[in-house]
């Protein structure tokens, strides 16, 4: 039983670490009101570098359309163009974010973007514009942003800068909507493939997701960000658009076993995921089979922990 009764009608006090206020589709008006009704006394707002220009270039050109072949889907054009307003949508930029900050310095924190496709010179610019917008953290995306974390020289310029910063690094893993469904699209968002910088890193790395989102085969990469968790202390968990997973008994004991509850965070991805925040906040509230402090630590003690560090 939990303790202290287990009063399911305590409204709990949240932290979403998760929230993209992407510019063409939701107000910040919307936002407050969104975080107010479910109890959310901070927020992350995520910042998005991607560019629809991207796919105009010659090698991400080929390689969409080197994957399109391979999963037999002929319809270049179709792809290209559900790609494109994707990441028209997308786009948020690192001084969006940290206006919005800076209006509500008690409700918000921001973390930026940076498209690695772009070479060390922008990131380093990029890096400099995080810190200087005051910005706690990056967030790369593998699929939306077209790279392969694979001996990636990019990347490794950015991990390196990065430990001279006090920042975090949310990392997108698992599928994405539209074409990025696709596995043949996503693989890149397996997080084991980023092992390689995450064991040199001493900044907090969060896997968003938890690596698991994908609309035909859930939980498709849990196991790899489970075990990357598991080995690394500063490895954090989101569980934005797969919030279901802590209403699995098995899932929650892996959680429980590899000791990872108190880096599991709580992100509500809206305005992207199916649920408002609230809804989303109530798959937690009401699981069956976390405790009342493992609800506590999940909604907010953790992410209050990891952003103590920064
Ligand atoms: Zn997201």
């Amino acid at each position: 039983m939990d303790e202290k009764g287990g009063n399911v009608k305590e409204m709990l006090k949240v932290v979403d670490f998760h929230l993209h206020p992407l510019p063409r589709i939701v107000s910040i008006e919307m936002i407050l009101k969104e975080i107010k009704k479910a109890n959310v006394v901070l927020a992350v707002l995520l910042g998005l570098d991607v560019d629809p220009k991207n796919i105009l270039k010659r090698k991400i050109k080929k390689l969409i359309i080197k994957q399109t072949q391979e999963v037999f889907v002929w319809n270049y054009e179709e792809i290209y163009s559900q790609m494109k307003e994707i990441l028209t949508l997308g786009k948020t930029s690192n001084e969006y974010v940290a206006e919005i900050v800076s209006s509500y310095p008690r409700r918000f924190v921001g973390i930026g973007s940076i498209d690695i496709n772009k070479g060390g010179r922008y990131i380093k610019n990029k890096l400099q514009e995080i810190v200087k917008l005051d910005l706690k953290g990056v967030k790369i995306l593998p699929t939306l942003q077209f790279f392969n974390p694979e001996g990636n020289r990019n990347l490794k310029k950015l991990f390196n800068l990065l430990n001279k910063e006090s920042l975090i690094l949310m990392i997108h893993c698992g599928c994405d909507p539209g074409p990025w469904e696709m596995e043949e699209f996503c693989r890149v968002g397996n997080p084991k493939l980023f092992e390689p910088f995450i064991k040199k890193s001493h900044n907090p790395v969060v896997l968003a997701h938890s690596g698991s989102y994908s609309a035909h085969e859930p939980k498709i990469y849990l196991k790899e960000a489970l075990e990357i968790a598991e080995q690394y202390e500063n490895v954090w968990l989101d569980l934005s658009a797969v919030t279901y997973l802590v209403e699995e008994e098995e899932v929650v004991e892996e959680f429980r076993n590899r000791n990872l509850m108190d880096r599991l965070l709580f992100g509500s991805d809206y305005p992207v995921f199916k649920l408002g925040i609230k809804e989303t906040v109530e798959i937690i509230e009401r699981s069956p089979v976390l405790s009342q402090s493992e609800k506590r630590d999940v909604l907010f003690e953790n992410a209050k922990k990891l952003l103590e560090k920064i």
